[in-house]
Parts: structure tokens; C-alpha cells; sequence
């Protein structure tokens, strides 16, 4: 190297769940490089966000320094003390609490944030605001897959390691998840088990890169994954390929799902997926016949309006065949953020206190009323997406947002300004003065992940540490001691704990985190390694396959799931789906990549892909600026002609404040998980 660093300071990455082990270089106090370093899930290798895009953001010059209050008069921020800020918002709260009543108050922890900080904002919620109206960003992304494994597993997580994935699988069955720009070290893992020899079946609309590996690619309608699956299981029943003693052994409901499929023969299926129905055969059978075949998915099964039926579709899959609890098998939800899965199993949810532990289960809300030492709410709160439409009729009043930027995240952005203008008091903690940062009361300065110790909990379960390598700046505050502060403002005692002291608390009231501890991750023991919940126990080595010889459940059970179209479909008005996704280049809302200047060189503009046929018709050619509606809003953008996308759909890219698909994209709920759809609505594209 050119320089002589002081120190390097092992951490995880922040920018995705791979959970990429990394040093971070420090020089003159700043952080000036990284450097792979040889991880359970990475094996030493980043991707372009890992190695140029993970520490800058945390030394820009924008980074909030201290508190701000909104001057109603000018709509102007005003510097305050960290006394007047706080006060404010603790007697804010207080005060809509006695009028309105403890469901009136909501806040949402931030899943990029370590568990520590969410254990914190959820507890912070339910014992002093006296709600369960707590939720995190998986409400937009796997909430389905929380909630679809939980109701056919038992447990809503990916059940196999990366490395046993890549290593082990014979075929790999890839559904709407495009991880070479997503989760980029497991794409890069996933061509290597190609090059070995596993067997690539990808099942996505979109031409993706891992597409051009694959031995089969369905190009399948969005919103068709239900269907899709039916077809599978029924071509498999057909061929007679089912694991009929893991059937018998280990699940419940084969005789339903039996005979549902039955009506989903490759010819309906393709008819309703647009795709060749030998495809679909020669995709069951080469599935079915393979010793070890993880499914692995993404957000093309969850964002949808029925999200949930598609991901215990892809749990009905895997039991037809008993690809499930053994090496190189399983059902992989591949999360979004760094810490997602994290803030799910901390309890950031409305249903759930830490460990998934039920809010309507029985002796759950008394368990935590001893530990914590107060009375708690007993009823179920209120989910992320439904806080919204509940603002804007002032069923919530008061919103606490830790880190979370929902006016470019969630669906019909102008739904969203007006909920939070609707609201009578909102406050924000974030780093950035992001988009969702206007509309806020107060301002509460972040902390980023290179300023703080705690853990990540990466898409496989693994509990991995996040290490100080800096200073936090100026008058900046640990965001733990904010939230601490601002409960002993609000009449909760609690002493300011460390973030190894919160884990220690975590620990004793989650039994899947029992043997997690700062002391134990940083032990030899552990070297380096993380642990993989359920780990119960000081001794538990950590569990890295789940439901080895039994479900979490009990037996696995067979959700009868039938398919339903969209919410919205194209017409003669609005007759293109347009379907949402991430780019390499990016991370969520750019809150972090959109302050390095490389990443934003190489893509730093909204853009939407279109079929070539479309563009013919419309006379727009590559480059072309465009005008992009819905019945929602109406954007610019820039046109890429090509054939990523098949005629009649379109994909754009969220990440843009200029251009911002969500402006556009439809806030359809799922059922269950509430889980906005994401993946498909009906647009009109014409030249600027
Ligand atoms: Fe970071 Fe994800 Fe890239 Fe790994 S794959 S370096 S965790 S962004």
C-alpha cells in the first residue's frame, strides 16, 4: 500500500446480508481502504460496494452533527441542545399518549442498524409509548418470508448456509432473486458452483446475468409465482418423483395440495406464465431428481400481493421432495439489508417480541412484563404499511422512525408525504438529511456502523460482530444512549447499558440468542466465525441446517395456495408492468452509496428497461428521456431499449430520488404480511 495505516479493525459489512467479513483500514483517524478478510460467507471476497462504497458515506461532511428542531413558522431546521431535543420529544409523546391513548404513538427500528440499537427502539416502543406498534423495513421486503416459513417450517429464515449451498448443491433453483447485483459475493458463489458443475435453474422475468449461466431459464410473467410452482408439483406427482416417506414422516396437508395441483398442468401453467411448458417439465424433473437442490429466492417471490402464498409455494416445493433439514438443500430467503433478518428476530414487529416469542401467544406479553418490569400492551400493533392509512385518518398521531427513509422506500410515494404531513408530531434519527428528513418535527443525529460496537445478524442466521474503528464526531451521541435517555424522560428507568450488556439482556429473554455473547463472538471458540441462531446455550456450537430430523413446526405443512393474479394488471390506458429492483451499484435509498463519488459516477440517474417491441411502437430509442405514469404519479426517467425485459413489461431501479419508481408502484397489500406489491403494476411510458 501507499500509506501506512494505525490500525485495522475486523467488522462487517453494512451494505447487504451476505455479511461480508472485512477489515477496515484506519489512518489519521479515518477509515481509508478495506480489505477482504476471509469470512464464513464471503471466504475473503467483497464486491464493488464492499470495497469502495462501505466508508465514505460515514465521513461526509452532510452527516447530521447535532439535534434539529423544526421551526413551524419558517418550515426552517434550528440547531438545539441535546436537552431541548429530547425533552421535546419525550413530553411530545407523553402528551399524545394521554390524550389519544398508547396506540396513537408507532415507531420503527432500522434494519441496517445492529441488533443492539433495534432490541432498543422496540423496547423503547412497547414500554414507553405502551404499543406493540413497533415494525421494521422487512414489512416491505421478506416479511412474507417471515411469516410463509414460519406457517409451513415453523421458523421464518433461511434454512442452509451460503457456503454449504454453493458447495453442496447439485442444482440450484433460483427464483426472483437477482444476487449478482443484490447480494453480489453470493452470485459470485453461485457461478462458481456452476463452474463445478451444479445445475442452474433460474425462474425470473428479467434477462439476468445469472440467467446466460443457467440450464433452464423460465422467463415468467410477474406475478405468476404461485402458478409457477403449482406447475412443478404437478409435474412431479406426475412423474411420480415425490419423496413419499418424507411426505408420510414429516408433513401434513399432501392430499390437498395434491389435489389443487392437479389442476396446474404445464400447458394452464404456461398459458398463465407465458412460458414454454417443456421448460417447466424439464425444470421439475431436473429439480426433483437431484440428490441435494436448495431452493434460493429473493424479493421477485415476496413483493407481491400474494407474497406470502408464493414463498410456502417455494416451502410446498421442497417438501414434494424432501429437500429439506440436510446439506446442500433447502429454502433460502436471501434478505435485503444488512441486518433485516436481525431486526425481524429482535423483535421490531408488531406480532412479535424478540425471537419471534408471539404478542398473542400465551404468558408471552406477562414473560416480558417481568423481565422489563412494567405493564405491557396485550394486543397485536399495528403493521408498517398500515401506519400510513392510519396517519392520514389520525388513528396514529406520533411516528418515530429509527433510520428508515419510507418517502423513496414504500409504494405511492405521495401517499406516504401525506401520512407523515398528516401526523402531529414525527421524529427521525438518520445520519442524512434524506428525503423522508423535511417532514420530520425533530432531527436526532445517527451513528454509523464504523462509529459503534454491537452485531449483525447476516441472511443465514449468523450472528457476526460490528466493531468501532472511529470516533464519533463532535457532539454525536451512541443512538443506544439516545433511545436510553429518552426513556428515562419518558418515566422508564432504565441505566445506560453498553451494547454488550444489551446483548447480555437480549440473551436472557430470547432462548435462540441464549448462548449469544460480545465475549463469546470475540472468543477463540467462535474464531471469527459468527454463530447461527437457534443457539441456545453458552455450550451450543450454533445451528447451521435447520429442521434437521424435525420442523421447527412439528411436521411441515402443505399450504393449499391457488393462483390469484395482481392487484393491478395493464389495460388499455396503462398497458405495460412495470416491476422494481436494486442495482450492483447501490444500496437501498443511496442514504450510504450515494455519498461515493465512484459509485455515483457509474450509476448515479434513474433509468427504465423496455422491451424493444414497446419502444418501436412508442418511437422512443435508447437514451431517450421518458415520461413514465401511473395511476399514481408520473416521473422522468431514461430509456434502456433492449430484451431484458419481454414486451409489455418493464423494470426500473428504486433507488433514485430523480425519477423514483415509487412514485408510480402500487401500495396492494398481502394478506398476511402486509407486504406491499412491489413487482408489478400498470404503467404508460411516452418520449418526454
Ligand atoms: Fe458488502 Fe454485500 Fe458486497 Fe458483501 S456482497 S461486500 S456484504 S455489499
Amino acid at each position: 500500500r501507499p500509506y501506512q495505516v494505525e490500525k485495522k479493525v475486523l467488522t462487517t459489512c453494512p451494505h447487504c446480508a451476505t455479511g461480508c467479513q472485512y477489515y477496515v483500514l484506519v489512518k489519521d483517524g479515518k477509515v481509508v481502504d478495506t480489505e477482504g478478510y476471509n469470512g464464513p460467507s464471503n471466504k475473503g471476497l467483497l464486491c464493488v460496494k464492499g470495497r469502495s462504497g462501505s466508508f465514505d458515506f460515514a465521513q461526509s461532511p452532510e452527516r447530521i452533527k447535532y439535534p434539529l428542531i423544526k421551526n413551524h413558522e419558517t418550515g426552517e431546521f434550528e440547531r438545539a441542545t441535546w436537552d431541548e431535543a429530547l425533552d421535546l420529544v419525550a413530553s411530545k409523546f407523553m402528551e399524545i399518549k394521554k390524550q389519544y391513548g398508547p396506540d396513537s404513538l408507532a415507531g420503527f427500528a432500522c434494519s441496517r442498524s445492529p441488533n443492539e440499537d433495534i432490541y432498543m427502539v422496540q423496547k423503547m416502543v412497547r414500554t414507553c409509548f405502551g404499543t406493540n406498534n413497533t415494525d421494521n423495513c422487512a414489512r416491505v421486503c421478506h416479511s412474507a418470508s417471515v411469516a410463509g416459513l414460519y406457517m409451513t417450517l415453523g421458523s421464518g429464515a433461511m434454512t442452509n448456509p451460503i457456503e454449504d449451498i454453493t458447495k453442496n448443491a447439485d442444482v440450484i433453483m433460483l427464483v426472483g432473486s437477482n444476487p449478482e447485483e443484490a447480494h453480489p459475493v453470493v452470485g459470485m458463489q453461485i457461478r462458481q458452483a456452476v463452474k463445478r458443475g451444479c445445475k442452474l435453474i433460474v425462474v425470473d422475468p428479467r434477462d439476468i446475468g445469472l440467467a446466460k449461466k443457467a440450464d433452464i431459464h423460465l422467463k415468467l410473467k410477474p406475478g405468476t409465482n404461485v402458478a409457477f410452482a403449482n406447475g412443478i408439483m404437478h409435474v412431479i406427482i406426475e412423474e411420480g418423483l415425490q419423496d413419499d416417506k418424507f411426505i408420510a414422516e414429516r408433513t401434513e396437508g399432501y392430499e390437498k395440495i395434491k389435489e389443487i395441483v392437479k389442476e396446474y398442468t404445464p400447458e394452464k401453467v404456461a398459458e398463465i406464465c407465458h412460458i414454454d411448458p417443456d421448460d417447466l417439465r424439464k425444470a421439475a424433473i431436473m429439480y426433483a431428481k437431484a440428490d441435494r437442490a436448495p431452493i434460493i429466492y429473493c424479493l421477485g417471490v415476496t413483493e407481491h400481493s400474494t407474497g406470502t402464498e408464493g414463498v410456502m409455494s417455494m416451502s410446498n416445493m421442497a417438501m414434494l421432495v424432501g429437500k429439506l433439514g440436510r446439506p446442500g438443500c433447502g429454502v433460502n430467503p436471501l434478505r435485503g439489508q444488512n441486518n433485516v433478518q436481525g431486526a425481524c428476530d429482535m423483535g421490531a414487529s408488531p406480532t412479535d417480541f424478540p425471537g419471534y416469542q408471539k404478542v398473542a401467544a400465551t404468558g408471552v406479553v406477562e414473560k416480558f412484563e417481568k423481565a422489563w418490569g412494567v405493564p405491557l400492551n396485550h394486543n397485536v400493533g399495528t403493521h408498517a404499511t398500515d401506519v400510513f392509512p392510519k396517519a392520514i385518518t389520525k388513528e396514529i398521531r406520533g411516528l418515530y422512525i429509527y433510520g428508515e427513509d419510507p418517502v423513496v422506500t414504500d409504494p405511492d410515494t405521495s401517499h406516504i408525504i401525506k401520512a407523515l404531513k398528516s401526523l402531529d408530531f414525527f421524529v427521525l434519527q438518520e445520519l442524512f438529511m434524506t428525503e423522508t428528513a423535511q417532514y420530520a418535527d425533530v432531527i436526532l443525529p445517527g451513528v454509523s456502523y464504523l462509529e459503534k460496537e454491537g452485531t449483525f445478524t447476516n441472511t443465514e442466521r449468523r450472528v457476526q460482530r460490528v466493531r468501532k474503528a472511529i470516533t464519533v464526531p463532535g457532539e454525536m451521541r451512541l443512538d443506544t444512549d439516545i433511545i436510553i435517555d429518552l426513556m428515562n424522560r419518558m418515566g422508564y428507568p432504565q441505566p445506560h447499558l453498553t451494547s454488550a450488556e444489551i446483548m447480555d439482556e437480549i440473551a436472557s429473554v430470547t432462548p435462540s440468542f441464549g448462548g449469544i455473547s460480545h465475549a463469546r463472538l470475540d472468543s477463540e471458540e467462535v474464531g471469527g466465525k459468527g454463530l447461527q441462531w437457534p443457539c441456545p446455550t453458552k455450550e451450543h456450537p450454533g445451528t447451521p441446517i435447520m429442521h434437521v430430523g424435525k420442523f421447527s413446526r412439528g411436521l411441515g405443512w402443505f399450504y393449499p395456495a391457488e393462483y390469484v393474479p395482481s392487484a393491478e394488471l395493464p389495460d388499455e390506458e396503462y398497458p405495460i408492468i412495470l416491476m422494481t429492483g436494486r442495482i450492483l451499484y447501490h444500496y437501498t435509498t443511496r442514504a450510504m452509496t450515494g455519498k461515493t463519488p465512484e459509485l455515483m459516477e457509474i450509476e448515479g440517474h434513474s433509468f427504465i428497461e423496455m422491451n424493444i417491441v414497446d419502444a418501436e411502437k412508442l418511437g422512443i430509442r435508447n437514451g431517450d428521456k421518458v415520461r413514465v405514469s401511473s395511476r399514481r404519479g408520473s416521473i422522468e426517467s431514461t430509456a434502456r431499449v433492449g430484451t431484458k425485459t419481454s414486451p409489455g413489461e418493464s423494470w426500473m431501479p428504486f433507488h433514485f430520488p430523480d425519477g423514483n419508481a415509487n412514485w408510480l408502484t402500487n401500495a396492494a397489500l398481502d394478506k398476511y404480511a402486509r407486504i406491499p406489491e412491489y413487482k408489478v403494476c400498470a404503467i404508460k411510458i411516452e418520449k418526454a
